[in-house]
């Protein structure tokens, strides 16, 4: 044989090896060689993709790195253009069709069946691809492949079935047409449906009789050309559809030689025209696209795979049938089989969503044998696989066949739970399960509920596909859901049914809702994959394209209106409806434990009020890492002591405004030592330039000219009295404007804050101290066990920290230690945002009890960005043109701002040993920066309460990887 090595029988390709193989090769050859029954059939493996396209490789490359660009619209066009252009300079690896060839021989040997002959048992092959990740926009599965005039006679007699032998070749032709010769799919469809109009209509009338008796036996048959009438019941109607069919064949025919020319009966160029075809879907814009979008590079998934499978027939009758399986419940992740059955159907009849399927509790009365070696089948996939399984398989007469299995897609909730379970089931370790949930999912499981005190009436029910609720304005074009969120508008995409097509809407939009389809349609697939609420298949609702509205039991909904989903329950409301957000429960309770177990780094919350404080202990905080005094300044009468304390005129009067200040905030400190009591809180300085907190100086102008005025007209009424008043109130005004214009800045962000204040007025440093300290003091008499941190922001050089240690921070300690008779044990740190403090760390650390880094500030620093002028402004294009792989303030910028990061920890650390470093932006919550911060020696992080779950599990994973050598970004 001449073989190539780029074609792989299922029995004898290394399953293992997806990149070579593709998931869905790789799954054949697994379940293949585990013993299940699979068709036969074999892997022209993703290399002979590589290989087709070697020749224009550099080009392509080009092309699609000049897509990622995101030109604009002409300009991207000419690039399609471009592409297709090289790809028909493609051409398939030498030998590889003699490769082929020879292996269908022997398929033709091994099954006793004859491809394209009209003699004998007629081969018939799908040809479908696949690449190592699944990826919509590539080619789409052709079956029945090998069908033409002869060898649907010999598919008729072998079966005995001639109206299953043109169905399926009326089917072939179609998809055939569609997928490979990509013809315009619509006169095929037209032409189905007025021939199966025309069946319905003679089913009714003419062959009323049959029709019923059917019914008796089949209460779901309904008179479609597409669905074989019981022989034995109604021959009659069983005949006619049969001549329909035969025509419907014939009008294909026609079509496909109007559209590209005669249709192709030798069944070898059939199927290199089908291997083409996969091997070009590769660089369908869909495909390069959705690469672009997931940010799939060459080392998770390059070229795809063809998979030629011999076909088995679901719909051979009402002992056939096709359907999906997941082994566990893939929305709440209960361990019971969930999944669907379509009697009489072939697979794409379940994918489309185009009728309604079973339960396979209707599966296991219909067949139990079936349904228990299916259940079987499940249970092993999941010990091999280590994971809940989603299953597709075909009973032709009775018997079953395996025809793909992969790590079945789940909601956050049910990943999480069956992950718990399999541990205990030990099926995986606690670090497996810990390693399988992506910490992103275990936020999303914090996602929005309807508020249920809200009493509101759904005007739809559909299928709860993802979880999650949303609100947002209809649209019904996913370009224009693109389109409005550009815009900032939320917007729920609203479809019939989605198609891979339509997935760049689904990201745009905060939910989906389609009116057809269940819970593995691929809008649900969809959705779940990327985490967006959906509810589909809510059939009440009619949706017209045209005049972009929908209306459901008398309601007219217009592109625009805002209306409510709730993927939990499956419901669709009018409107904007509030949400809450729910409790940790039980499981992810269990595995954030395990995390706890497993994680070196400590985990806080950052928390300024109460509300927040309470949240991050229910999440599991074990402190507050930052908690920022400028909002107790909100209230009034708080903002009015401030003000006055800025705007002393000597340090006596200072003094006297400060103390006030402080004992109003006094009060606040304490609630929030004592919510965390036991746990330390840092308590951070006051950081921001003080002329924040001043009226602007434009403002001040506008009263005093409007008071102005008013005093002319006081004085032209006579009105000495309120002149006076008048006078003494722009005298005032008119001083406040004059020390606010002294206090304004050049660039305040660099002036006068942070620790400077500390050095210019100790005074305020001391009081702050003073009132934190106090707080505990009371709250130790009281048996309490409070444990503060004080924070002294913007260091750059450690005599700033040695000066407000000793003239404002630790007299007020000992004053109030003194006063109170008690022993306060406080801490006094740092935050390490400049770049200065960060280089002399050593010197600092002599002097601090702890260090934290402020990474939003260290970021701004380091790069000289102005956060929010950067992303404002110009983030997107560094993104988009490749020059920053990542937006440094969502993942610390390992080279820069993590250099300094870990210089600061490693230098501060010998220098002080016992020296605690923290890390308190919001870098903390985010999974790759964690795990940076494991390795960089950092003891804690502290996050948002609501990442404070987020945090625990990825500061596990990264130790876990660490201790199993495995490398690279966390929930990759
Ligand atoms: P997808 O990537 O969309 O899952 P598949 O290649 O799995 O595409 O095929 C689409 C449908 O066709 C599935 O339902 C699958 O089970 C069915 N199918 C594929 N190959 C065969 C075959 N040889 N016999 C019967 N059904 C098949
Ligand atoms: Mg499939
Ligand atoms: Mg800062």
């Amino acid at each position: 044989m001449a073989r190539t090595g780029l074609v792989l029988w299922f029995e004898e390709a290394d399953w293992k090896d997806k990149k070579l193989l593709g998931g869905k090769g790789a799954s054949l050859a697994q379940m293949t060689q585990i013993g299940l029954p699979v068709p036969p059939g074999f892997i022209i493996t993703t290399e002979a993709c590589r290989k087709f396209y070697s020749s224009r490789k550099a080009e392509m490359d080009e092309l699609e790195r000049q897509l990622k660009g995101n030109p604009p619209p002409a300009v991207r066009d000419e690039i399609i253009k471009r592409i297709w252009a090289l790809i028909d300079q493609c051409d398939l690896p030498a030998g590889l069709m003699e490769d082929v060839r020879e292996h269908m021989q022997e398929l033709e040997r091994r099954t006793g069946k004859r491809f394209g002959s009209a003699e004998g048992i007629p081969l018939l092959v799908s040809v479908r691809s696949g690449a190592a990740l699944s990826m919509p926009g590539m080619m789409d599965t052709v079956l029945n492949l090998g069908l033409n005039d002869n060898s649907v006679q010999a598919l008729a007699k072998a079966t005995n079935n001639e109206w299953f032998a043109y169905d399926a070749y009326r089917r072939f032709i179609q998809m055939f047409a569609r997928i490979v010769l990509a013809l315009d799919e619509k006169p095929f469809n037209e032409a189905f449906d007025r021939k199966s109009e025309q069946f319905a209509r003679e089913a009714e009338t003419t062959y009323k009789d049959e029709l019923e008796a059917i019914r008796k036996l089949y209460p779901e048959y309904t008179p479609r050309l597409d669905a074989q009438p019981p022989k034995d019941i109604a021959p009659r109607l069983w005949a006619r559809s049969l001549e329909l069919i035969k025509e419907l064949v014939g009008e294909y025919k026609d079509l496909v030689r109007k559209m590209w020319g005669e249709f192709p009966q030798d069944p070898y160029v059939q199927l290199e025209l089908a291997i083409r075809a996969v091997f070009r879907s590769w660089m369908n814009p869909r495909a390069i696209f959705y690469r672009i979008a997931n940010n799939i590079t060459p080392d998770m998934a390059d070229c795809t795979a063809v998979n030629v499978v011999t076909m088995v027939f679901g719909n051979m009758g009402w002992d056939s049938g096709t359907g999906v399986y997941f082994t566990r419940d893939q929305s709440t992740g209960e361990d019971r089989p969930y999944g669907e059955f379509l009697p009489n159907a072939q697979g794409e009849d379940v994918v489309a969503g185009i009728r309604t399927p079973l339960g396979l509790d209707e599966l296991k009365k219909r067949m139990p044998e079936v349904y228990n070696q299916l259940i079987e089948a499940g249970k092993k996939l999941e010990q091999v696989n280590k994971d809940v399984m989603d299953i597709e398989f075909t009973v032709e007469r009775g018997k079953l066949y395996f025809l793909q299995n992969r790590p079945a897609k789940m909601t956050p909730l049910a990943r999480v739970r069956s992950a718990v379970e399999m541990v205990k089931e030990g099926l995986l370790t606690k670090e497996e399960a810990l390693l399988k949930v992506d910490p992103e999912q275990v936020r999303r499981l914090l996602y929005p509920t309807i508020d249920p005190k809200v009493k509101a009436t759904p005007i739809a029910k559909g299928l709860p596909a993802s979880p999650g609720a949303a609100s947002g304005q209809v649209v019904f074009n996913p370009d224009d859901a693109v389109e409005w969120a550009k815009q900032g508008k939320k917007v729920i995409l609203v479809r019939v049914e989605t198609k891979p097509d339509d997935v760049h809407g689904f990201y745009a939009a905060q939910g989906v809702l389609t009116s057809r389809g269940g819970m593995t349609s691929h809008a649900a697939i969809v959705a779940r994959a990327i985490g967006k609420p959906a509810v589909v298949g809510a059939e009440a609702i009619k949706i017209d394209y045209e005049s972009k509205t929908f209306t459901v039991n008398g309601v007219t909904v217009k592109e625009g209106d805002w209306i409510t989903i709730d993927g939990n329950s499956g419901s669709v409301y009018l409107g904007e409806l509030p949400t809450v957000t729910p409790e940790l429960g039980g499981w992810l309770d269990e595995l954030l434990r395990w995390a706890d177990e497993e994680r070196r780094l400590g985990v806080r919350a950052n928390a300024d009020v109460p509300e927040d404080a309470m949240m991050a202990k229910k999440f599991g905080a074990e402190g507050i890492g930052l908690l920022r005094i400028e909002r107790m300044f909100r209230k009034p009468e708080r903002l009015e002591a401030l003000r006055r304390v800025i705007l002393s005129a000597d340090d006596k009067e200072r003094e006297a405004h400060m103390k006030e200040l402080a004992d109003m905030i006094k009060p606040d400190f304490k609630e929030m030592l004592d919510i965390m009591d036991g746990k330390p809180v840092v308590i951070r300085l006051i950081d921001p330039p003080l002329h924040e907190f001043l009226p602007s100086s434009e403002e001040l102008l506008a009263q005093i000219y409007d008071l102005r005025e008013q005093r002319e007209r006081a004085q032209a009424s006579g009105d000495a009295a309120k002149v006076k008043e008048l006078d003494q109130k722009i005298a005032e005004l008119q001083d406040l404007y004059n020390r606010v214009k002294v206090l304004q800045e050049a660039n305040p962000m660099m002036g006068h804050r942070g620790v400077r204040v500390g050095v210019t007025y100790p005074v305020i440093y001391y009081y702050l101290t003073r009132a934190m300290a106090e707080a505990a003091a009371e709250l130790i008499k009281e048996g309490k066990h409070p444990v503060l941190e004080i924070m002294v922001p913007q260091v750059s050089d450690v005599n700033e920290i040695r000066f407000v240690k000793n003239n404002a921070i630790l007299p007020a300690l000992s004053d109030v230690e003194k006063e109170y008779g008690v022993k306060l044990n406080v801490k006094i740190g740092t935050m390490i945002e400049t770049v200065r403090a960060a280089l002399t760390a050593s010197e600092i650390a002599k002097e601090v009890d702890f260090f934290s880094f402020g990474t939003n500030d260290l970021t701004q620093a380091t790069f000289s960005f102005s956060r929010d002028d950067v992303e404002n402004k110009f983030m997107n294009q560094y993104l988009e043109k490749g020059i920053l792989a990542n937006d440094p303030f969502d993942t610390v910028d390992v080279k820069g701002v993590g250099r300094l990061v870990e210089i600061a920890t490693k230098e501060g650390k010998e220098a002080n040993p016992k020296l605690e470093v923290g890390v308190c932006g919001e870098h903390g919550g985010d999974p790759a920066s964690i795990n940076f911060f494991h390795g960089a020696g950092v003891d804690y992080v502290s996050a948002s309460p609501f990442r404070v779950p987020v945090a625990r599990l990825a500061a596990a994973q990264a130790a876990i990887k660490e201790k199993l050598g495995i490398k690279g970004a966390v929930g990759e």
